[in-house]
């Protein structure tokens, strides 16, 4: 029987090792790290439960609920509460509420009358044909302009991304966006043409999709499809390299030896690929791996009295623009989100700082990075006390940044694809960085090795 190796057990590792043993194909999971899930990781201590990688999962194809129904896990789901739709972006240093439908942002005050009016003009300008790849920032200033930038996409671009909105490419961190102008010419008239066709293709707009997360927050999900693995989960074993077998496949080189598979899926990291070994006919240099910048981000999760908090933290949270000079890059009302996550009569807030924006914040001592949240939060949102509860993170080498040339990192996926046959690579450094895109990589690399051993 041909087995499959897969290195990484995140998300996208882990899903495509599920559905991989369905098809009753032999898999070996192999992670460096003591714990199953990747970047995702929930703590519940003292009544409180904080997410300390991503908080929820957009669920933006029907490939991510099959999942949860496959793993058995519908009944543990969580939906956010409807209520807790609401969105802030912090203007003039105060959270001021996103519209709820796209034409109320004409009556909002998080734009300017002249943003406006470049909303207005957008189907107008002409669409860019030359084939340039541009920076986020240049593609919204051309398109839109500048305030449009650096109040509402650096903002954005931060709670995704932790990136610069300078750097990163529109067409690999924002694919959609370009296909908007360059299938219709405007973003404005590609979004209703794109509510159209995504009723057909049954895919939802990332901003409509269901955020969903688990009873006992998202670590639910890794740790079911983990458990499904049994013994075939190899943890504190980091793969060094990759040596091509003679009549087809690899030798998986880990600290406890070598082992032969007919199939090797990297669902890794990006920063990791550098390091692996790839030794086949024709030489592979991984070096090149190295250029991907992943700036660090610290995750601040604080619980408060709710009578210590002025502001009602009903919503999602708010995004803060670099422009308004503050320390966090925003901060999500966690226990407004799902139930449970915090015990009666206190709130739970989750900030992130560093990014690409302050990259020296997140390995700031504790003490000291938690005393500027605080500092944050109490002029946004009314803080009075000190916390009761806090839970803090750092990702040294937290999210790949798609900027302007990641083609070319892209283009070398697919040149060792092709060089080194049954070597595949699937998950956030490829197919978008969101918990959502790393679910449905993983299970299209289970279909398409499924094919292949077929
Ligand atoms: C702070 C933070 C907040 C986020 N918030 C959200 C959010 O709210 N919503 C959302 O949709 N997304 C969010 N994301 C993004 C999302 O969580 C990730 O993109 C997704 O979880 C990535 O899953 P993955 O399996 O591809 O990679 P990872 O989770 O990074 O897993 C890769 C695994 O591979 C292992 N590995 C790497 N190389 C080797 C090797 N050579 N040998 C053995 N093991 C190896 C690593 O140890 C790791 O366990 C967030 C990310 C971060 C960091």
């Amino acid at each position: 029987m041909k087995s499959v190796a897969i290195i990484g057990a995140g998300i996208t590792g882990l899903t495509a090792a599920f559905y991989l043993k369905r098809q009753g194909i032999p898999v070996v999971v192999y992670d460096a790290a003591g714990r199953a899930g990747g970047v995702i990781q929930s703590v519940r201590r003292d009544g409180f439960l904080a997410e300390c990688g991503p908080n929820t999962l957009l669920e933006t194809s029907p490939k991510i609920a099959q999942l949860i129904r496959d793993a058995g896990l519908a009944s543990r789901r969580l939906d956010t509460d409807p209520k807790a739709e609401a969105r802030y972006v912090v203007r003039g240093r105060r959270p001021v509420a996103m519209p709820a439908s796209q034409l109320g942002i004409f009556t909002s005050q998080l734009l300017s009358a002249r943003a406006k009016f470049a909303l207005v003009r957008e189907p107008f300008v002409p669409a860019r044909r030359d084939g340039v790849e541009e920076s986020i920032a240049e593609f919204v200033t051309r398109r839109l302009n500048r305030e449009f930038l650096e109040r509402m996409v650096d903002a954005l671009v931060a709670g995704i991304y932790a990136g610069d909105p300078a750097r990163l490419s529109v067409q690999h961190a924002f694919p959609r966006l370009k296909a908007l102008e360059d299938k219709h010419g405007s973003l404005i008239r590609g979004q209703i043409a794109g509510a159209r066709e995504r009723k057909k293709t049954r895919e939802v707009a990332r901003d409509r999709a269901p955020k969903l997360s688990f009873d006992e927050g998202l670590e639910v999900l890794p740790t079911t499809l983990a458990a499904h693995l049994g013994d075939s989960l190899k943890l504190n074993t980091p793969v060094g390299a990759l040596i091509v077998r003679r009549g087809g496949g690899w030798h998986v080189i880990t600290p406890e030896g070598q082992v032969g598979h007919d199939v090797v899926i990297d669902c890794g990291s990006a920063d990791k690929l550098k390091e692996l070994k790839i030794e086949a006919p024709a030489s592979i240099d991984t070096r090149e791996f190295g250029e991907v910048r992943h700036p660090p981000v610290a995750s601040v999760v604080l619980g408060f009295r709710r009578e210590d908090v002025a502001h009602p933290c009903a919503g999602f949270g708010m995004l803060i623009p670099r422009i308004e000079g503050f320390n966090i890059l925003g901060t999500i009302f966690s226990s407004s989100l799902f139930p449970n996550r915090a015990p009666a009569g206190h709130c739970l807030l989750t900030s992130y700082a560093g990014g690409e924006r302050s990259p020296e914040l997140a390995s700031l001592p504790t003490k000291e990075l938690v005393k500027l949240v605080i500092g944050d939060l109490r002029e946004l949102l009314g803080i009075r006390a000190e916390p009761v509860f806090q839970n803090v993170t750092l990702y040294p080498r937290a999210i790949p940044q798609y900027n302007v040339g990641y083609g070319k990192f892209k283009t070398l996926l697919d040149a060792i694809e092709a060089k080194a046959p049954a070597l595949f690579f699937a998950g956030h450094y490829r197919e978008g960085v969101s918990l959502g895109d790393s679910i449905v990589s993983g299970v299209n690399i289970s279909e398409r090795v499924g094919k292949l051993l077929a």
